[in-house]
């Protein structure tokens, strides 16, 4: 077998192990959570993080206004109570009461929003949790299909990985290194001649390098760079 002739088999062999590795990838991914239900569940998670932070508030306002209606009791008793007799002194507390009654209209408003949001808040939880787990059921289902299919690619790459291995090191080290950079550089670095034509860039190749090719020499096009592979 010749050296181009060699390459091009580690050509097909290389793209075939980065098809596989793309594909176990792929699989991997999705075995480690869908994207789908990722984002469902952190969606979920977020929305009872603001059910607590809501609660927390509402409880606060509830105890601000249970505090203020004690308050209101208390002063209204003592306007009323007739211990208070200083028309000035009386003035005052009513003025406060007017005061705190004015709060407390507020502090109602406040609590009936919140109480409004903690519902709707708790409604879209409740519609969060059942789509979040209709994902997590149809994940879990195409689970065992999904480990199968990593074995498969696993055992794949090993085989192709040891074929590959093995022809490499029929391979002299400058072919390799020539065929490494074009790699890295172009994608593909063999390029098939056919009719004089080199199959990537569609370029004629000189007819003595045709003849080089055939007689298994290794020659890259002129125009690309790539090494021509002229077996067929
Ligand atoms: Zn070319």
């Amino acid at each position: 077998m010749t050296t181009t002739t060699s390459l091009f088999r580690l050509q097909k062999l290389d793209l075939e192990i980065e098809r596989h590795d793309q594909e176990l990838t792929m699989v991997r991914r999705g075995m480690a959570g869908n994207p789908q239900l990722r984002a469902a569940e952190k969606r979920l998670a977020d929305m009872e993080t603001q059910e607590r932070e809501t609660a927390t508030k509402q409880r606060r306002l509830e105890a601000d206004l249970a505090a203020l209606e004690i308050q209101i009791k208390r002063d209204q008793a003592r306007m009323y109570g007739g211990m208070i007799v200083d028309a000035r002194e009386l003035a005052s507390l009513e003025k406060e009461i007017q005061h705190h009654a004015v709060q407390l209209d507020a502090l109602e408003g406040q609590v009936l929003i919140g109480m409004e949001s903690m519902e709707s808040l708790q409604q879209m939880i409740a519609n969060a949790r059942e789509q979040t787990g209709a994902l997590g059921d149809q994940w879990r289902n195409s689970r065992p299909g999904a480990k199968r299919q990593v074995e498969e690619q696993e055992s794949s790459l090993a085989r192709l990985n040891s074929e590959r291995n093995a022809l490499a090191a029929t391979l002299d080290a400058r072919a390799l290194g020539v065929y490494g950079r074009l790699r890295s550089t172009v994608g593909h670095a063999i390029s098939p001649l056919s009719g004089g034509i080199c199959g990537e860039c569609r370029i004629a190749v000189p007819s003595k390098d045709v003849q080089r090719v055939r007689s298994g020499d290794l020659v890259s096009c002129a125009n690309c760079g790539r090494i021509l592979h002229g077996a067929v």
